[in-house]
């Protein structure tokens, strides 16, 4: 286990890196940047050696490596807050429930040093709020894996955000989806209230979201990578991290971290994005070579049943295999009741047809049964 001697010296190693020299749009290169130009930015905590990009037009600028909490432990997350990370999203749902005590410990005392972003699935913001001992959350986001869904909740959830904000309680609004991204973010396009978007953005979107990001960058939005990793191995994730970062439209890659050693792995990465460092296998070559899931929805959209196998597919190859987590695997299979739902599949095969990944979707839905069973993932 890591000590706190541990996360002082690798703050400290962090800080003294040297991890590349070019400035380009919108980002601040930390060791060469003059501390005043972050000054002049109101980069909060800010840190040399770490860089910050512009959150679209909200006149905010985050880490280009930030904190996502549906993995982590509390020590990694306030190392980061320590070594100049000040974005971090959360969810009273992550973690087994135990992220947003996690974020609050880990920001006690130095709330002004970060920007926190909430998913919008709380049962009351104003309770999550005073559990996290912050008055105002910098970001919502609002999950929306339906394009069909999101037109028809489009005007709810905008008036849930002006409320909110009237009251001083959020200041922006962000869509976060990992299903159909290109099709939620047109519609997120389209609205006049959301600053950025938070689509899972691994080796395939970096591809397919090209024309998304243009627009997303002419309207003044950004993207928060999420779901980076794909189905990549550990030793090809890093140079995804700096692949995803390639594009001024992207503001940060947000992770869960576990450790001390992962958040010093990805932070390099992202500072090290536009350098050179890291390019022996760029962001086109892993696209290229991706034969995961690019968790597209096309499945479920195709099963007569209405069953979720994209929810299904992402639990067993991405939860459980990529990232290694079988607790995380197994509560958003148990969250979003997917054994209730399996229940009904007749074994048509329809989901896998539409697969264009060609991925054995029925071989996954009974991989993540056995799991179940055989108790592999709790
Ligand atoms: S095999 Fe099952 S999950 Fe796949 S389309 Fe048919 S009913 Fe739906
Ligand atoms: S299994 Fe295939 S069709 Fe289903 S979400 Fe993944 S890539 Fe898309």
């Amino acid at each position: 286990m890591s000590t706190n001697y541990d996360r002082r010296s690798f703050v400290k190693k962090l800080g003294a890196s040297g991890l590349g020299i070019a400035l380009f749009a919108r980002e601040i290169m930390g060791q060469a940047a003059d501390s005043a130009a972050a000054s002049a930015k109101k980069i909060r905590n800010y840190k040399p050696g770490m860089k910050y990009r512009l959150v679209g037009s909200t006149g905010i600028y985050i880490s280009a490596f930030s904190i996502g909490t549906t993995r982590g432990e509390l020590e990694a997350i306030s190392a980061g807050v320590d070594s100049g990370v000040n974005f971090i999203h959360t969810s009273a749902n992550y973690i087994g429930g135990r992220a947003i005590d996690m974020v609050a410990k880990a920001i006690k005392g130095r709330t002004d040093k970060v920007y926190i972003a909430l998913k919008g699935d709380f049962a009351t913001l104003e309770e999550t709020l005073k559990a996290l001992g912050i008055p105002c959350a910098d970001f919502v986001f609002f999950p929306q894996h339906d394009p069909d869904a999101l037109r028809k909740n489009l005007s709810d959830i905008r008036t849930r955000f002006m409320t909110w904000r009237d009251k001083g309680l959020v200041k922006f609004a962000g869509l976060t989806s990992h299903k159909a991204m290109a099709e939620c973010i047109d519609i997120a396009l389209g609205a006049d209230f959301f600053s950025c978007v938070m689509p899972a953005y691994g080796p395939a979107q970096v591809k397919e979201l090209a024309d998304r990001r243009s627009a997303l960058a002419k309207k003044g939005m950004s993207i928060i990578a999420m779901k980076t990793k794909g189905e990549l191995s550990d030793a090809d994730y890093p140079a995804q991290i700096t692949a995803a970062l390639a594009s001024g439209t992207v503001a940060s890659v947000l992770r869960g971290v576990k450790t001390l050693e992962e958040l010093k792995a990805w932070t390099a990465a992202a500072n090290s994005a536009q350098t050179g460092w890291l390019r022996t296998r760029n962001g086109t070559q892993l696209a290229q070579d991706y034969h995961g899931c690019t968790m597209c929805g096309r499945c479920e959209r195709a099963c007569p049943k209405g069953i979720p196998t994209a929810d299904v597919v992402r639990c067993v190859r991405y939860y459980h295999q990529a990232e290694h987590d079988p607790a995380l695997a197994a509560g958003q299979f148990a969250e979003m009741g997917l054994a209730l739902a399996l229940t009904n599949c007749d074994n048509c095969g329809l989901c896998e047809a539409s697969c264009p990944q060609k991925i054995g979707v029925r071989a996954e839905l009974r991989r993540s049964r056995e799991f179940g069973t055989a108790g592999l993932w709790s």
